[in-house]
């Protein structure tokens, strides 16, 4: 297959922007196993290279690191970082974004499991939709900064809501499937589960590129026996066996949220927006079919399985599907597949990449052409006949549009 999505481009960081000599990154120069080298160390600008002479080594790298960036205006706040906008000392037209670890009292002695995680995935994964890691310091009182690729153009959450001047297609939502679904393969490839995939940890690189970022939740997956965490990923995005605790899972749980954001850029609205777990277990059900022990075997020993609703719903039919979402015969049978209550049937990131949708008509919209938040004024005009929400499966063959998997 030409152009598959499952060849991976590798990330190019903006010239100038590769911290080479990161204290928490002693392998700048290795990726993951199927990484190219990084850039070789940029010169360091004369104000880098002044540090005080009474610093220890470690200090002294950790001072010229600091030094390269300087820091801007605040750009958003998640539970447990503030991220602001930073600019490169030696270059000051390229920018980044400087999350800054709040400090927590629980973690005095040591860093916050979440920023932990985000440095040791990031450092590992990289590719053209995962946001780029690119260096690491720390700031006066211990504060941790992890120093990211800017994504200016907001993330896919903001666009989903904006149905007043944001319009889309099929052949758009299709883009946006293709680079998460390569975030995704790209993860489990690594045996890393991200745990938090949802529309806002999806940002927009200015050239339109999807990036899968906040591995705040993210762990290894290689030792199929250790037991794990049942209480992860946002509830609305949440598999059903976690809902109902299981302590061994896969990347089938990824591969849930990754159905249930794809249900929700069709409709532009959540599509199992449960208010508690009890009532995400309701709305799973409802919507998707009881998990019993004929569909899912073994579901019933799950410790959580007690809170299914009295009443058993079945699993819904094609047809149902394609009622509820207008996107043709072979996206329908992929959301489907993603969104099996079975975990071990459920279809993986691989088998996502090999699905006859991608190639089917409409095309993926190239990322330069993808609607953006900005350019909302712009496609105005050319959308004001569309209705908002609305897919548009006939959108791709009226515009010559090129195959393009991000240029893989
Ligand atoms: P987070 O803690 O990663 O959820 O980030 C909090 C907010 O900061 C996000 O919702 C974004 O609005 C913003 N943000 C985070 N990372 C970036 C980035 N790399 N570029 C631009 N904005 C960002």
């Amino acid at each position: 297959m030409s152009g598959s999505p499952l060849v991976a481009r590798l990330a190019d960081p903006p010239p100038g922007l590769f911290a080479s000599a990161s204290p928490l990154k002693p392998n700048s120069g290795q990726g993951s196993s199927s990484s190219t080298p990084r850039p070789q160390p940029t010169a360091l600008p004369p104000t880098a290279a002044a540090a005080p002479p009474t610093l220890d080594v470690a200090e002294q790298m950790n001072e010229e690191e600091k030094r390269k960036y300087i820091r801007g205006k605040k750009l958003g706040e998640g539970t447990y970082a503030i991220v602001y906008l930073g600019s490169v000392r030696a270059d000051p037209g390229a920018r980044v974004a400087i999350k800054k670890i709040k400090v927590q009292k629980e973690y005095k002695d040591g860093l916050p499991p979440d920023a932990v995680r985000e440095i040791k995935h990031l450092q590992e994964l990289q590719h053209p939709n995962i946001i780029s890691l690119l260096s690491v310091f720390s700031s006066k009182d211990q504060n941790l900064n992890l120093v990211l690729e800017y994504l200016p153009l907001g993330d896919l959450e903001m666009l989903i809501r904006d149905a007043d001047s944001v319009h889309y297609g099929i052949a758009d939502i299709k883009a946006w499937m293709g680079m998460l679904t390569r975030a995704v393969w790209f993860c489990h490839e690594n045996y890393v589960l991200h745990r938090d995939i949802k529309p806002n940890n999806l940002l927009i690189a200015a050239d339109g590129e999807v990036k899968l970022a906040d591995f705040g939740l993210a762990r290894g997956f290689a030792d199929p026996h250790q037991f794990m965490t049942s209480t992860v990923i946002t509830r609305w995005y949440r598999p059903p066996e976690l809902l109902f605790g299981a302590r061994h899972y896969s990347g089938a749980v990824d591969v849930w949220s990754v159905g249930a954001v794809f249900a929700e850029l069709v409709l532009r609205n959540p599509y199992l927006p449960g208010d508690t777990d009890i009532h995400q277990i309701e709305l799973t059900c409802r919507n998707l079919g009881t998990p019993t022990e004929e569909n899912w075997p073994g579901v019933s020993t799950l410790q959580g399985y007690g809170a299914i609703p009295a009443e058993v719903y079945p699993v819904p039919s094609k047809d149902a599907f394609r009622a509820r979402f207008p996107i043709g015969a072979d996206g329908v049978d992929l959301l489907m597949k993603t969104l099996v209550l079975n975990p071990l049937r459920r279809i993986t990131a691989r088998e996502m990449l090999m699905h006859e949708w991608w190639a089917a008509s409409p095309k993926p919209t190239r990322k330069e052409d993808l609607p953006t938040k900005r350019g909302g004024e712009e496609k105005m005009g050319a959308d004001l006949k569309r209705r908002p929400g609305l897919v548009e499966e006939d959108r791709g063959k009226k515009v010559a549009r090129k195959l393009d998997f991000g240029g893989m």
